[in-house]
């Protein structure tokens, strides 16, 4: 059996968005910015997408969605622009949090570098960011909260709309990462107080390399690519049109679909919760409610993620351990041990994210295989004999 259980990481293109990538490609191949019949159509079709993506997050106009590149260039373009454009007025100050994607933290490391002070808040225990800790951090010189709308690896889903409120009475900016949130959680950018967000494409049965800057109107962009006037000025390169085209295709099919998917997905995703906690020495990382409806993330003590996966992988099973940007190093992910997860058991921590494409067998399947291969590397860690006889309080 093969089960594709890696959604976080990315999605397959869904029938409907590869329809109307195939259909742009074919049809609509000109330039937008060119004045003639070719260069026109296709400007409709991206002004259609741009009416399909604002109307999907609530944004009050079409022309507060610019186009990019993807998640992680939404996501340095939100940052770059409230810092530099604020710092005049004596705005220094940036707040996030310290599970953020690297999209934001190297960001925030390049802004620091910048003479800017970032703080970077630490959630609590089951990944969520307490909204006292927000406002207690906010100062005169602060420019702009930016806190995901859910997290990639374990799925914790922040307060938005609250720490929204916050952001509106204080008068601070506050940008969202909602890559992992879009399609799974309604999203609603007026009523949540939200004045930046990104998405991407690939996390939704998009494409890759498409995504959204939403920025709402007054907020004063800065380009991250130079060139040309494309996106009004904010952001230079011929617009990848079918790309684009497919993505709001996609987002609009998963909104549409949203109440229907996740009743589906949560009851897979509750099952494989239900079904893993039996596993001695195993701990569900991230609130067991307040989760992206596909998302399991686990932590089995004297194992390594990554061996795991690769067991699983024997089966057919495609999952992760830690986000797939940290699955290349050896460090335990930087959001487990941010939420205070021991680094003895960050290290044998894997994720699955399913969607509505998973099936109850696959989920049986899952549940049967990482018995089997927790039980194996068990059997052969120095450091399990240990734990099980209580000698110690964690491996490794
Ligand atoms: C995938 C992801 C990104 C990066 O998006 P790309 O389109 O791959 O650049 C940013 N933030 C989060 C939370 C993600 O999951």
């Amino acid at each position: 059996m093969k089960v594709y259980a890696d959604n976080a990481a990315t999605t397959y293109l869904s029938k409907t968005a590869k329809e109307v990538l195939l259909d742009c490609l074919d049809n609509y191949n000109g330039n937008p910015n060119s004045l003639h019949t070719d260069g026109q159509l296709t400007q409709e079709k991206l002004d259609e997408a741009r009416g399909i993506v604002a109307a999907c997050i609530n944004a009050k106009n079409p022309n507060e969605i610019y186009f990019t590149s993807g998640g992680s260039e939404a996501d340095n373009q939100a940052l770059i622009s409230a810092a530099r454009a604020n710092k005049a007025k004596g705005k220094t100050h940036l707040i996030t949090t310290n599970i953020e994607h690297h999209a934001i933290l190297h960001t925030m490391r390049k802004l620091e570098l910048e003479g800017f002070e970032v703080t970077y808040l630490a959630p609590k225990a089951n990944g969520i960011v307490d909204v006292d800790d927000v406002a207690a951090a906010i100062t005169d010189k602060t420019a702009l909260v930016s806190i995901m709308f859910a997290n990639n690896e374990m799925g914790a889903i922040q307060p938005i709309p609250e720490i929204g409120a916050i952001c509106k009475e204080r008068g601070v900016l506050f940008h969202t990462d909602a890559v992992q949130a879009a399609a799974h959680i309604p999203i609603d950018v007026q009523a949540m107080n939200i004045d930046m967000l990104s998405l991407s494409g690939h996390k939704f049965h998009g494409p890759k390399g498409v995504g959204v800057l939403y920025a709402r109107n007054g907020i004063r962009l800065l380009n991250v690519i130079e060139g040309g006037a494309q996106e009004r000025g904010k952001r230079a390169g011929t617009v990848n049109v079918p790309g684009i085209a497919a993505m709001a295709a996609a987002l609009k099919e998963g909104c549409d679909n949203m109440e229907a998917n996740n009743e589906k997905v949560i009851a897979l995703r509750d099952k494989l919760i239900k079904g893993l906690a039996d596993i001695p020495h195993a701990q569900l990382n991230g609130d067991p409610v307040k989760r992206l409806p596909g998302n399991v993330n686990y932590s089995f003590e004297g194992v390594e993620g990554e061996s795991l996966l690769l067991g699983l992988d024997n089966y057919g099973i495609a999952c992760s351990s830690g986000s797939a940007c940290t699955s290349e190093s050896l460090d335990p992910s930087h959001v487990l041990l941010g939420m205070g997860v021991p680094i003895e058991a960050a290290h044998g921590s894997l994720r699955f994210s399913l969607n509505e494409e998973n099936t109850e067998e696959e989920v049986d399947f899952i549940i049967e295989k990482v018995h089997k291969v927790v039980e194996l590397f068990r059997s052969m860690s120095p450091f399990w004999d240990a734990l099980e006889k209580g000698e110690k309080e964690h491996c490794i």
